[in-house]
């Protein structure tokens, strides 16, 4: 339990609902462990509320909120400025109350999107990294968004998006033309139901995302590649979902003898340690945490 005094400092998570969120006992582990007079709150906030909450972390020089649904759009307007990939993205979790050569908050706001940020460098620790290599990215929303803005701003050669028929498709084009615009990083987005084209594409990937929630409630059947011919020995396979630790495709994989699969746990563990990195310049012990949280 932290212990609080006047001059405790605060992060925010401001999101709708959010009390089942695990961020703040991450946040929280974090700073005591790195011997930082800081803690992490939750408030429940909705689009109706987000002005005043923005606000509120210029009036209270709070360090900052990590920002989550419904709100990672939402937050853009009433931010002074935008890390490139969050710009990319279009999507903002971390708000940073910038710090002035004293060292002390000045209220103005800087957004990031640490889940690109955290799905990264969760593969970097285990030696993969973006630079050159072809992604095949299943999903156009938010964590996609995030993943293949942040791989493009790392250095990815290409992307290639797969999405059912849905609101995603058309802003899944718009993020690859950004993405074109901003980086040399090629991006295309596709109908996942084409599985011809899939399959193509997969053939010659070097990594594989899932990004669409498939394998998790109340998607816990749904496995987005047909079967183990569209995956190859040296595919990196990974998944955003982390509950359950094994999705159909993580199984699919792994029974197909692929040695390199990854659950969303390292993605979720890094973008929460990106993010304390960006309101406390600290790096946190991922081994430390990874066993106090038993992830
Ligand atoms: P989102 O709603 O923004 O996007 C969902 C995507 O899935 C869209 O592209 C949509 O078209 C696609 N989709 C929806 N239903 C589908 C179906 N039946 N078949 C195929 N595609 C379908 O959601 P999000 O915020 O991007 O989250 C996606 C997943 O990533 C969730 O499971 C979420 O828990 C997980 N996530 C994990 C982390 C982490 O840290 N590990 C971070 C963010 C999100």
């Amino acid at each position: 339990m932290p212990h609080i005094t006047g001059h405790t400092e605060l992060v925010g998570l401001m999101a709708y609902p959010i009390r089942h969120s695990g961020s703040p006992a991450t946040h929280n582990l974090a700073y005591d462990h790195n011997g930082d007079d800081v803690v992490q709150i939750a408030f429940e906030v909705d689009e109706k509320a987000l002005p005043a909450a923005v606000e509120s972390i210029r009036a209270l020089r709070m360090l900052g909120s990590n920002i989550s649904m419904p709100n990672k759009q939402a937050v853009l307007p009433y931010l002074d400025e935008l890390d490139a990939s969050a710009e990319m993205a279009q999507a903002v979790n971390t708000v940073v109350n910038l710090r002035g050569e004293d060292g002390t908050v000045t209220g103005r706001l800087r957004g990031y999107n640490t889940d690109g940020m955290g799905y990264w460098k969760a593969l970097a620790e285990e030696g993969i990294s973006a630079q050159g290599k072809h992604l095949v990215l299943i999903g156009c929303g938010g964590a996609a968004s995030a993943i293949a803005a942040s791989g493009a701003a790392e250095g990815l050669a290409s992307v290639d998006f797969f999405n059912i028929d849905d609101a995603f498709f058309m802003a899944g084009k718009a993020l690859a033309a950004r993405m074109e615009g901003a980086t040399s990083c090629r991006a295309a987005v596709h109908a996942l139901g084409d599985r011809e084209l899939l399959r193509e594409k997969l053939l010659e990937a070097d990594i594989l995302c899932d990004a669409t929630g498939a394998g998790m409630h109340p998607l816990e059947d749904l496995c987005n590649i047909p079967d183990a011919s569209y995956l190859h020995e040296g595919l990196v396979v990974t998944d955003t979902v982390y509950v359950p630790s094994e999705t159909p495709l993580l199984r699919l994989a792994r029974e197909a003898g692929l040695s390199r699969v990854y659950n969303g746990t390292g993605m979720m563990l890094y973008q929460a340690l990106t993010a304390i990195k960006l309101y406390t310049g600290k790096e946190t012990d991922a081994a430390y945490m990874r066993e106090k949280l038993s992830l």
